[in-house]
């Protein structure tokens, strides 16, 4: 089949219920693959078994189809998926990317939290798998913060593969986009700090890194990022008003629609990411401080 020039996902992690921050991003990342023609999809990155639970994902795409975001494949769910991703730490052994590590929370706090450059892990002990440090300096041309320069990202060799044995999100997300053909992510600007390894892992398996839009974050009253951590409320389904919100923050604001499809129609020809190009992160207005 002829794959469109434009393929872009929605990827929440279900360790909680849609929250405000996340409706926004959900909006960004579907209005750019609209607007662009292209298709949009729903991921479900809940390969942390320990935090991520069905009941969350299940409200997450009740929440999701209750403002009409469909995906227009069938919603990809990591935990199933979790052979695939051996196959790909498979390919990093043996291209000796990654090493055992049985370091202990312990042990790395004496280093601040960091993985020291190299450690005499045994692979008969229970390990988990790292990423071998690099010093390479990733660049990316954001299409909001313009140019992404990544120095010291990569030092910390980042766990692909848990002693639990769950994977993590950046080798899944990674996977994942470049399996589903995603060409184009956008994204909260708090994963900015995930794209070096990202951008690592994509050089390591010889694929093309999707364009990248970290779009800005929704912030409290003191300046936190709005998350599932600081308890940020889950918004109610199908409620216009909340949708009104959302878009506002997105720099689109409509002349009185009357149902959730139409102001979804008329966000895809409204939205233009430039017009939140510059901007640090989006404060909740005061009546929005609910959210
Ligand atoms: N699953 C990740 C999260 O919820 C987002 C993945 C991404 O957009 O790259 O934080």
């Amino acid at each position: 089949p002829v794959m469109p020039l434009y393929r872009g996902r929605f990827a929440p992690s279900p360790t909680g219920p849609l929250h405000f921050g996340s409706l926004v991003s959900a909006l960004a990342s579907y209005l750019d693959a609209k607007k662009n023609h292209g298709s949009w999809v729903i991921r479900l990155e809940d390969v942390d078994g320990t935090r991520c639970k069905t009941e969350f994902a299940e409200q997450i795409v009740t929440t999701l189809h209750s403002y009409q975001l469909f995906s227009d494949e069938n919603i990809r769910i990591q935990s199933q998926h979790s052979d695939i991703y051996e196959h790909y730490l498979s390919l990093l052994k043996q291209h000796g990317h990654v090493f055992p590590c049985n370091c202990t929370r312990q042990s790395l706090a004496q280093n601040d939290g960091n993985h020291p450059l190299e450690c005499n892990s045994s692979i008969k002990k229970p390990h988990s798998w790292r990423l071998k440090a690099s010093s390479t300096v990733y660049q990316c041309q954001d299409r909001i913060q313009d140019t992404l320069i990544f120095t010291d990202d990569l030092k910390n060799s980042p766990v692909l593969k848990r002693k639990d044995g769950f994977f993590s999100y950046q080798l899944a997300v990674v996977v994942d986009d470049h399996l589903q053909n995603i060409t184009h992510l956008v994204r909260g600007a708090d994963l900015i700090e995930t794209t070096a390894q990202q951008l690592h892992l994509y050089h390591l398996f010889g694929w093309t890194p999707p364009s990248i839009c970290h779009i800005p974050l929704i912030t409290n009253r003191i300046g936190d990022k709005i998350s599932k951590q600081n308890h940020a409320k889950p918004i109610e389904n199908s409620h216009l008003p909340t949708l009104l919100r959302a878009l506002h923050y997105l720099k689109i604001d409509l002349n009185a629609p009357t149902t959730i499809a139409e102001a979804l129609s008329q966000s895809v020809e409204a939205w233009d990411p430039d017009k939140l190009k510059a901007l640090k992160d989006l404060p909740l207005e005061e009546q929005d401080l609910y959210f």
